[in-house]
């Protein structure tokens, strides 16, 4: 039996990446494979990061200060959306725990993630730097304006739920780039693929879904109100 094997979180993490992943049509060899090797225990604290069957379970986790770790299968079918490959440039808006973020690092060249809770923040930085990810740039702010340093990306990936589509994203989005982001209500968004065609904006919506929502000058203008 190989070490892997004897580690149950690893098990646990091959067993998400066939059970929830591969047979849900998760296609895409970079993202299936950055799904095998990024471990997400190490992106929960307390009891929640002890229970392999916990930690890789088909669906989202508390991670404290009202956030949520999203389901392994939003994580890898976002990431797939934006069609990632090794030289692009990410941004990503919710840093959160870091999870997706280390997600991204595995397959793009650069990374740049904005959180508005300076916590969450610096716990995703200490995380992702003991974790060897050399490949990403912090900002804690607000994101519903994007972050102009990194622009044009290749990619924007918002994984909190936004009450309409922020112009200042899709200004940032490169002319061949792909946006993700879900929209909607604050309990109900549907998940937008927007991207620029002869210079028109088009968007298609790829499932329904649930995010905390993106609070901001283009959000919400509270977390609950
Ligand atoms: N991708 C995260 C999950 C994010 S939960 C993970 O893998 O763990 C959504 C995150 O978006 C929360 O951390 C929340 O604080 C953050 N957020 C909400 N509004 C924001 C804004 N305007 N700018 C940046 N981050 C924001």
């Amino acid at each position: 039996m190989s070490a892997k094997h004897q580690d149950p979180f690893a098990q646990a993490r091959e067993d998400m990446v066939r059970e929830q992943l591969e047979s849900r049509g998760i296609r895409d060899p970079r993202v299936l494979d950055a799904m095998r090797r990024v471990p997400r225990e190490h992106f929960l604290s307390g009891s929640a990061a002890r229970s392999p069957r916990h930690v890789y379970a088909d669906g989202a986790l508390p991670v404290g200060r009202g956030q949520t770790l999203s389901q392994p299968f939003m994580v890898a079918g976002m990431t797939e959306a934006l069609e990632p490959e090794p030289h692009h440039r990410v941004l990503e808006i919710g840093t959160g725990t870091g999870y997706q973020t280390a997600i991204l690092a595995e397959i793009v060249d650069q990374v740049w993630t904005v959180e508005v809770d300076e916590v969450l923040a610096e716990g995703a930085r200490e995380i992702l730097g003991e974790l060897g990810y050399d490949n990403v740039h912090f900002h804690v702010g607000d994101g519903s304006l994007g972050w102009p340093d990194g622009a044009p990306y290749d990619g924007i990936i918002v994984t909190a739920g936004a009450p309409s589509l922020p112009p200042p994203l899709v200004a940032q989005l490169a002319p061949h780039g792909r946006l993700v982001i879900p929209v909607g209500p604050r309990h109900l968004q549907e998940l937008l693929l927007v991207w620029k065609e002869d210079g028109e904006v088009r968007t298609r919506t790829l499932l329904e879904c649930r995010f905390v929502p993106l609070v901001g000058e283009e959000g919400w203008q509270s977390p609950t109100a």
